[in-house]
């Protein structure tokens, strides 16, 4: 098991999290927050609104985006630096109007839609430079059509400067890309050794949270230039996609047993949840715009609880990889959960979240990692076990259990490769008379005869025997000498018999009957017509007067030359 490359991510985890301890969130500190904020129908202007006081909140709550237009009016003081520039949550809207009113009463205003705006931050926001004026500033207005997230108005803030891209914390946000490529490269080196599917679920999940990481830091706009909508449309399908196949990889991941199949069913369906929820929250308008971002986070739970659920299940029924799922995906939960109940109106979750999501999504990739390989493991020591077990059943049915010799089978599955190896000789063997000795001494003591023979048959390197059945044996020899090392084994059975099974009334002898290949010929012959003829001979020792051997040379393919030994 490779443990070097997780214990590297771990250190660069841990690494990532100090480093991320000692850098400021944001580059660039707001110079203003809004004053006031109101909001007015698409009809309604600022001139409008602007002497009413009953119209303006200047409180910092009670943000909505209910109505077709919200207004924030930022009066700055005298001593307060100049802003260049108005930053808020990046949300797709219909259009930004931005008034500048300087302390002299000159005016300035701009007007942008979606497509215009610049994301250039390292956060999850959007920026747009303020008109210029000659003089100081007195009063910034803003007038906000169509957004599509209250974090449009909670977020805004006047800043310095509207790059505010900070290059510590893109290095932190690229080495923790970098270390969300690592498992995709693991888990197709994985998959070519073991095709589970959980490895290309992992492989999809890790790529859309690693495209949601690039997108909600801010990193992607160092290499491509997106707009709002097309950032906007990337965030929520990589967390669509990153959510349905978590999911699914989740369902292939935990054990058989651990899970009703229900359960598999879900985890494998909430794609389909994810997709038509997605869509709504990115294009639905009109009167149900105000819904769409609370709708969208609230539609996150479902799949959380169906998560819970399952853990649990699979937790109370002994799964392992659980362990790895719950450790994982804790971090994302909570960071999730905060930023839902900000949506809600029941928590303040700060954009700073963000930033703890980033991590909470690179820590559930280390952590899942850690679960697949350990799932990995699991499988691979499954499958090892059952391997040796059918290596053993396959040993055990290639051999007689009496005598430990090579049965029929064994030597039919090796017989090519041995004929390769060089065996030109065949004999088979039949003790003379056995049926007497079952008959007079028993089954037991025959077996112990049969045992005593297979000994003296003494195979080696080269010269195979084989128990073909009943007393019957064969033996294939290489080499020189081949006819008189299988007259000496045949002649041995006897003597080892009698020394090995003392007591018995006379001697059992074995009749033999071999064919030879010349020596440089080989065996070309096949198993069949070869036995065929050692069996022939056999029959011919037996009628001869047994304990004998009768054998042939074969002079070319087919030719057989007869002779008694
Ligand atoms: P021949 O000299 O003509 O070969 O006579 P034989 O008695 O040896 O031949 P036959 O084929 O009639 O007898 C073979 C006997 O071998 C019959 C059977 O009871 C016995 N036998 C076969 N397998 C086993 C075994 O595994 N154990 C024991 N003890 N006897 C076996
Ligand atoms: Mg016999
Ligand atoms: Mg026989």
């Amino acid at each position: 098991m490779e443990w070097g490359p997780i214990r590297l991510l771990v250190v660069w985890l841990v690494a990532a999290f100090g480093l991320a301890a000692t850098q400021p969130a944001f580059a660039a500190e707001p110079s203003a927050r809004p004053t006031c904020h109101a909001t007015g129908n698409a009809a309604e202007d600022y001139a409008a609104i602007a002497r009413d006081p009953r119209r303006w909140n200047c409180t910092t709550s009670d943000w909505s985006v209910a109505s077709a237009k919200s207004f924030l009016r930022f009066d700055l003081h005298p001593d307060t630096e100049t802003p260049t520039a108005f930053s808020t949550r990046l949300t797709r809207f219909a259009s930004i109007r931005v008034l500048v009113i300087g302390q002299d009463g000159t005016m300035a205003t701009r007007r942008v839609t979606e497509h215009e705006v610049t994301p250039v931050t390292d956060d999850w926001m959007m920026s747009i430079d303020l008109p210029r004026i000659a003089g100081p500033i007195a009063t910034v207005v803003v007038e906000i059509e169509g957004a599509r997230h209250t974090g449009m108005i909670s977020f805004a803030e006047l800043t310095g400067a509207s790059d505010r891209r900070s290059l510590s914390h893109e290095l932190l946000i690229a080495g923790l890309c970098g270390m969300l490529c690592m498992p995709l490269l693991f888990n197709f080196a994985f998959f070519r050794v073991l095709r589970e599917r959980f490895l290309l679920w992992h492989v999809l999940a890790t790529a859309c949270m690693l495209v949601h990481t690039l997108v909600t830091s801010g990193l992607i706009n160092r290499f491509l230039t997106l707009d709002i909508v097309q950032l906007s449309l990337a965030s929520a399908f990589s967390v669509a996609g990153g959510i349905a196949a978590a999911s699914a990889f989740s369902a292939d991941l935990i054990e058989p047993g651990k899970l009703d199949p229900i359960q598999r069913r879900l985890l494998r369906c909430v794609g389909l949840w994810m997709l038509p929820v997605t869509l709504i929250y990115l294009f639905v308008d009109g009167g149900l715009r105000p819904y769409v971002a609370p709708f969208y986070l609230g539609s996150l739970l479902p799949p959380m609880g169906l998560f819970v659920w399952v853990m649990v299940v699979a937790w109370r029924r002994g799964s392992r990889a659980v362990y790895y799922q719950a450790a994982a995906w804790t971090p994302v939960m909570v960071t999730a959960s905060i930023r839902i109940g900000s949506a809600l109106g029941l928590t303040d979750g700060p954009i700073e979240m963000l930033v703890a999501q980033h991590y909470a999504l690179g820590l559930e990739v280390v952590i899942t990692s850690l679960g697949v390989f350990d799932r990995l493991l699991a499988i691979r020591r499954e499958r090892d076990l059952a391997v040796a077990e059918i290596r053993i059943i396959e040993e055990q049915s290639e051999r007689d259990p009496l005598t430990g010799l090579l049965n029929r089978r064994g030597l039919e599955n090796r017989f090519e490769t041995l004929r390769a190896e060089g065996y030109r000789a065949m004999a088979v063997l039949d003790l003379d008379k056995f049926k007497s000795v079952n008959d007079t001494y028993g089954h037991i003591t025959g077996d112990a005869v049969l045992c005593a023979a297979a000994e003296a048959l003494e195979p080696d390197l080269d010269t195979r025997a084989i128990r073909l059945g009943g007393e019957e044996f064969l033996l294939l020899l290489r080499g020189d000498d081949v006819v008189n090392r299988a007259e000496r084994r045949r002649q041995a059975i006897a003597t080892r018999i009698a020394a090995r099974v003392p007591g018995l009334d006379r001697m059992v002898t074995a009749s033999m009957g071999l064919v030879e290949m010349p020596d440089d010929g080989g065996m070309r012959a096949e198993f069949g017509v070869l036995y065929g003829h050692c069996d022939r001979l056999l029959y011919e020792a037996k009628d001869a007067g047994r304990n004998r051997t009768m054998r042939e040379k074969m002079q070319s393919f087919g030719g057989l030359r007869p002779r008694a030994a």
